[in-house]
């Protein structure tokens, strides 16, 4: 028996998200937009962003995926998917505190005091920097260098599209330490503040996000703030984006149920000749193929949650969630703008906004490019057998 439900821990979670959203972040939503017609910034201010997270920690929401012994929920995959989803339901970039980097738990004992741990309470911002002007999709090119000098390591390069790059205090950053051995054991991880002399420029992009392009010259990072094993950085580099991809399609997810529940609206009391654009089948064909695509997304996020929730190797059905995710969040935005004709086009309601937002969803944590690649080298290799994911 294939068993499709959630949990009744899993359902009251996407209850409480849900009715926070609604309740929350919603009310915010016009303020948002008009902040971002009148150039005034993007999303939240700080003190809005801390004021959601420490309401949502009164009632528990706090670390949704972080451990227990670190006052987090420790939830597992499926359940963060969920609330992922829910989120997605508003394009008011809100995520709850009490998280750090999955691969920051990697920190030794002083590291966890100065890094992991400030971090998780939201008094650090860290950012993590492997993507560089000559090296995105083929991230086992980098050529930013660190080389020993004494008891310290210097870095010397440039990294490029980093989130949170302008924000953080302190930067994960990937450095070639052997260069003959590249990304098979010669690339290291370092914890870096930004007061230890790197700098940061923003990078205008189409969409909220200011990712910034980071500066390293002659940076001097003391042994002691190596990530993990010298050596070892590729690894960890690929853990951190192969542990937590199915997260973006779930966002998507999100997003996609709201615009759909949008173009319905919209749909149902728009006029034109006479008769609502619902009586229309050239609009009715929209939302059929919306909805069908909603619940195929749906079932792809939640398989590939299962899967790195039950500890198998989920980065086949990862890729494939974020594939179609990505393709199918921008044609249904797509739709969903069309629907709503010239008012879509405009920046009094969210489609525009989503429709920038959404584009991004098919470039970043691997392009669907490097997703397909990913999908056909399993097929063509054997490593995924047709019919059995
Ligand atoms: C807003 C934003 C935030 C980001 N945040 C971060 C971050 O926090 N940290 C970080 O390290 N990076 C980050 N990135 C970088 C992101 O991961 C890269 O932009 C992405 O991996 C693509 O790399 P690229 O831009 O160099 O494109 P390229 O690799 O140059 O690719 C260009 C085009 O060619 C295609 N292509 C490349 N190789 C192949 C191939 N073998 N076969 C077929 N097609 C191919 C690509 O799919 C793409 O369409 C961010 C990017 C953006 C835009």
């Amino acid at each position: 028996m294939v068993d499709f439900a959630l949990s009744e821990e899993q359902e009251q979670i996407r209850d409480w998200v849900r009715t926070f959203v609604e309740r929350e972040i919603k009310p915010l939503e016009n303020e948002v937009l008009r902040r971002e017609r009148t150039g005034e910034g993007a999303g939240l201010t700080a003190d809005e962003q801390s004021r959601l997270r420490d309401l949502a920690r009164k009632s528990g929401f706090w670390g949704v995926q972080t451990p227990v012994e670190y006052g987090g929920m420790g939830l597992d995959a499926v359940s963060a998917a969920v609330i992922e989803a829910e989120l997605g339901r508003s394009f008011v970039p809100f995520y709850f505190g009490g998280s750090a980097d999955n691969i920051l738990f990697y920190a030794n004992a002083d590291q966890r005091e100065r890094y992991l741990l400030p971090t998780i309470e939201g008094e650090r911002i860290s950012c993590f920097a492997i993507s560089e002007p000559g090296a995105g999709s083929d991230a086992k090119a980098i050529r930013t260098r660190a080389h020993r000098d004494g008891n310290d390591w210097v870095i010397n390069g440039e990294k490029t599209f980093i989130t949170r790059g302008n924000e953080a205090d302190f930067c994960m950053v990937f450095a070639v330490t052997d260069p003959e051995l590249g990304a098979n054991g010669g690339v290291t991880c370092f914890l870096v503040d930004r007061d230890m002399g790197w700098r940061s420029e923003y990078i205008h992009t189409m969409g909220e996000w200011g990712p910034a392009s980071l500066v390293f010259e002659d940076v001097r990072v003391p042994e002691e703030n190596v990530l993990g094993e010298i050596g070892q950085g590729f690894a960890l580099a690929m853990q951190w984006i192969n542990s937590g991809r199915y997260l973006l399609p779930a966002r998507a997810l999100g997003a996609c149920e709201r615009l759909l529940e949008l173009g319905l609206e919209h749909a149902r009391t728009r006029e034109t000749f006479g008769a609502p654009l619902a009586d229309r089948q050239a609009i009715q064909w929209m939302l059929a193929d919306s909805q069908v695509e909603i619940e195929a997304l749906r079932l792809l996020v939640l398989r590939a949650a299962w899967q790195v929730a039950s500890g198998k190797d989920a980065r086949h059905g990862q890729s494939i969630a974020k594939l179609y995710g990505g393709i199918k969040a921008n044609e249904i935005v797509d739709r969903m703008l069309q629907i709503h004709g010239g008012m879509g086009y405009t920046r009094e309601l969210p489609l525009e906004r989503w429709y920038r937002e959404l584009r991004l969803l098919r470039i970043y944590e691997g392009t669907d490019e490097i997703q397909r690649r990913t999908i056909a080298r399993d097929l063509i290799k054997g490593h995924v057998t047709v019919g059995r994911v």
